[in-house]
C-alpha cells in the first residue's frame, strides 16, 4: 500500500544531538538542543520538582482519572496568572481563558488551529519573525494558515532590525496575525525594550493585526517572571485581545511532561468562553484530554507561596549560570583577540546565542572539533560549562581566523 511514500528529512535539532551521542570523542560538545544543563554537562531537576515530586507521590487523594478536556483548573488558573500578573484587569474582568496543552508546541498547535478556524479575516497571512524558532512554520502551515515573514535580525548590528519590523507590520493587510516571541528571542536571543515594544504595540493596534504570543522562556531571559512577562502584560494593559502559548518545557525543566497552556485574552467573558469552548471541541478530537503530571507539578508549585520562592530562586540558579557562561565566553574570544565583535555574546539574553558563525564555519566546528550547534550558528549557552568553554572559544577563534 505504502510503496510510493517518501521519507521525511529528519528533525535537524534531535538529529544532531542523535549524531553527538553517537560520536565517541571525549571533548565534543552538544549545543543543539535547547535543554538546560548543569556545570556538569548534565540535565537539571529542579530541586524545587523534586519537592513537588514527593509531594504528589504522598497525596493519598491523587488518582488517574482523565484531566477535563481543557485541562486541570489549578494549572490553568496560575498559568494565567503567571504570565499576566495577579492585579491583571484583563483577568479582573474575567475575560481570560485557559487551555491546558501539549507543552507549548501544543499551545501553539491549539491556538494556530482555532484562528485557522475561526479568524473573521479569511486568509489572513501569520507573520514569522526572521528567523525564528524552527517549528514555527511547519506547525502554522500545518494548520492551513498562510505563513510570510517580517525582519527581526540586523547582521550588520548582531541586534534588532526595530525597523525593519516595524515597515513590515505596517505594509501587511489590516488585521493580518503576527507571533511574537515574548521574551528570550529564539534563535537570537535579542528582545525588544520596552519603548520599542511601544512602537511595536502602537502598529500592532493602528493596524488591527492580531498578536500570538509564543512564551516558551518565561524566567529565563532576566532570570525573574514578572520581568519576562513585560510584553504581554504591556499588550494586554493597552487594550488588545492576544493570545499567549505557555511552555513549562524549560523554565521547570519538564520537557518530557509536555506541560503547557494556551492563555486567550479576549474582548468579553462571553466571547471568552465561546474561545475556549471551540478549543476544548478541537482539543477533544485531537488528544481527547491533555496528561496530568506536569501540570500537577507545576499547580503544586505555582500555589505555594514558599514552592513559589523557591521556583524563583532555581530559574535565578539556570539564568545566572548561562550569564556567566556567556561572560566567559566572551572574556576569552577577548583575550584570543579573534577577529570580529563579540559583543553580542553578553548582550543577547536568554538560552540562546547567535553567534554570527557562517555555515561552513560550523561544519568546521562539527567535522575538526566535534563541536554541534545549528548550520544558522546558534548555540545553546547552557551547553557550555567551566569545562569546555575554552576548548569552544579555542575552536571558534580557530574557523574564524581561517
Ligand atoms: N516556542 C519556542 C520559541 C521554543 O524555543 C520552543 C522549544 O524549544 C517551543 C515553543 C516549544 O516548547 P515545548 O517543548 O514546550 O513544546
Amino acid at each position: 500500500v505504502f510503496e510510493d511514500v517518501k521519507a521525511a528529512p529528519a528533525d535537524v535539532i534531535f538529529a544532531l544531538t542523535t549524531i553527538c551521542d553517537a560520536d565517541t570523542f571525549d571533548k565534543k560538545i552538544n549545543l543543539g538542543v535547547g535543554a538546560y544543563r548543569t556545570e556538569e554537562g548534565k540535565p537539571y531537576v529542579l530541586p524545587v520538582v523534586k519537592k513537588a515530586d514527593h509531594i504528589l507521590v504522598d497525596d493519598k487523594n491523587l488518582d488517574h482519572e482523565y484531566l477535563p478536556i481543557l485541562g486541570q483548573k489549578a494549572f490553568r488558573k496560575e498559568s494565567a496568572k503567571l504570565i499576566l500578573g495577579a492585579s491583571s484587569k484583563a483577568l479582573a474582568e474575567d475575560r481570560v481563558g485557559a487551555i491546558q496543552c501539549i507543552s507549548g508546541t501544543g499551545a501553539l498547535y491549539a491556538g494556530a488551529h482555532f484562528l485557522s478556524k475561526h479568524y473573521p479575516i479569511k486568509g489572513a497571512a501569520c507573520y514569522i519573525s526572521t528567523p525564528t524558532y524552527a517549528n514555527h512554520r511547519p506547525l502554522l502551515e500545518g494548520v492551513g494558515l498562510p505563513v510570510l515573514e517580517y525582519p527581526y535580525w540586523n547582521p550588520a548590528t548582531k541586534g534588532l532590525d526595530l525597523e525593519g519590523m516595524l515597515n513590515a507590520m505596517q505594509s501587511a493587510a489590516n488585521g493580518s496575525i503576527f507571533l511574537l516571541h515574548a521574551c528570550a528571542h529564539n534563535p537570537t536571543g535579542v528582545d525588544p525594550t520596552p519603548d520599542q515594544w511601544r512602537q511595536i504595540a502602537d502598529v500592532m493596534e493602528a493596524k488591527s493585526h492580531f498578536t500570538f504570543f509564543d512564551c516558551a522562556y518565561q524566567g529565563f531571559a532576566s532570570g525573574n517572571l514578572d520581568k519576562d512577562a513585560y510584553a504581554v502584560r504591556y499588550f494586554v494593559e493597552r487594550g488588545l485581545e492576544l493570545f499567549v502559548a505557555q511552555s513549562y518545557s524549560k523554565n521547570f525543566g519538564l520537557y518530557s511532561e509536555r506541560a503547557g497552556n494556551l492563555t486567550v485574552v479576549a474582548k468579553t467573558p462571553e466571547i471568552k468562553d465561546r474561545i475556549e469552548s471551540q478549543i476544548a471541541k478541537a482539543q477533544r478530537a485531537v488528544i481527547s484530554n491533555p496528561p496530568a503530571y506536569g501540570s500537577r507539578i507545576v499547580s503544586t508549585v505555582l500555589t505555594d507561596k514558599k514552592l513559589y520562592s523557591e521556583w524563583e530562586q532555581n530559574l535565578s540558579t539556570m539564568a545566572n549560570r548561562i550569564i556567566h557562561m556567556r561572560k566567559v565566553l566572551f572574556d576569552e574570544l577577548t583575550r584570543l583577540e579573534t577577529p570580529g565583535k563579540w559583543s553580542h555574546i553578553v548582550d543577547q539574553i536568554g538560552m540562546f546565542s547567535f553567534t554570527g558563525l557562517t555555515t561552513p564555519q560550523v561544519k568546521v566546528l562539527k567535522e575538526k572539533y566535534h563541536i554541534y550547534l545549528l548550520d544558522n550558528g546558534r548555540i545553546s549557552v547552557a551547553g557550555l560549562n567551566s569545562k569546555n568553554v575554552m576548548y569552544f572559544a579555542q575552536a571558534v577563534d580557530d574557523v574564524v581566523r581561517n
